[in-house]
């Protein structure tokens, strides 16, 4: 991309990515795999799951089709409150009782221990995130979930030297798809919006709404990991989102072409 001169004739950007933030869930951390680990954790205290029983309750989990997760990003339930309610589905589905309140305060706490023990980097990751660093990029992390949860996955998967600026769901109190936190993501690292990758594994609220905020957003679509009901996306929500601005990417070894494509 060329220099662009505004109306007032002051240069506003030359096309160089000064700096790229990372989404953290199922971008960075197989999260999906650890909820799979906490999930079969957490039920196996309750029933013997099948495999097929264990599979439902990891595609309910991820599909979320009460929406439970976007309610509590929103701000409309707690933490523990959405999470209850999806556990609540999953009980149903598999025909078990309905949990008392000690009931799910057990099943919480294994799922939670299970879930921490199991976060890990995709294979892609840590190498992705070295290559920004050497590019001389800022980087940062923007995520919907608790800050706290949050630089507690970090450091056990090892990047707490490099991903220090984190904007979490209670750092303004709203989330993606917010363009606020894009921008308080922009801010701690000290780059222009304009100057700014988002990369994330939703299409809505990570890589369109980093569009929509004015960072160039990308959507990280691994192989094999889309998720269902609510999330699913259309061929004809993909095309507009690329015409919208959005760059697709199948790993995270892709992402250095899209910060080094915009420098030419
Ligand atoms: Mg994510």
């Amino acid at each position: 991309m060329s220099g662009v001169t505004g109306s007032n004739g002051t240069s506003t950007t030359d096309g160089t990515v000064r700096g790229v933030l990372f989404d953290i869930d199922d971008t960075l951390v197989d999260t999906a795999r650890a909820f799979a680990a906490g999930l079969a954790e957490a039920f196996g205290t309750l029933t013997e799951l099948t495999p097929q029983a264990q599979a439902d309750a990891v595609r309910i989990w991820r599909a979320d089709a009460g929406g439970h997760y976007r309610r509590y990003v929103a701000g409309e339930v707690g933490i523990v409150e959405q999470r209850r309610a999806r556990v609540l589905e999953i009980t149903r589905h598999l025909g078990l009782d309905d949990l008392d309140d000690d009931g799910f305060a057990a099943w919480d706490e294994a799922y939670r221990a299970a879930f921490a023990a199991s976060w890990a980097l995709f294979d892609d990751a840590h190498a992705c995130v070295a290559a920004a660093v050497d590019a001389g990029l800022a980087v940062g992390a923007v995520t919907n979930a608790p800050g706290e949860m949050q630089r507690a996955k970090i450091a056990a998967v090892g990047l707490a030297d490099v991903l220090g600026s984190l904007v979490a769901v209670d750092t303004l109190g709203v989330g993606k798809p917010d363009p606020r936190v894009f921008h308080e993501g922009c801010r701690l690292i000290g780059t222009e919006p304009s100057a700014t990758v988002y990369v994330g594994d939703e299409l809505d609220v990570d890589a369109l709404a980093a569009v929509e905020a004015g960072l160039r957003g990308v959507w990280l679509d691994r192989p094999g990991r889309r998720r269902g009901g609510p999330h699913a996306v259309s061929d004809e929500r993909l095309a507009e989102a690329r015409a919208a601005g959005v760059a697709v990417i199948a790993s995270l070894r892709e992402l250095p072409e899209v910060w080094g494509s915009a420098r030419t």
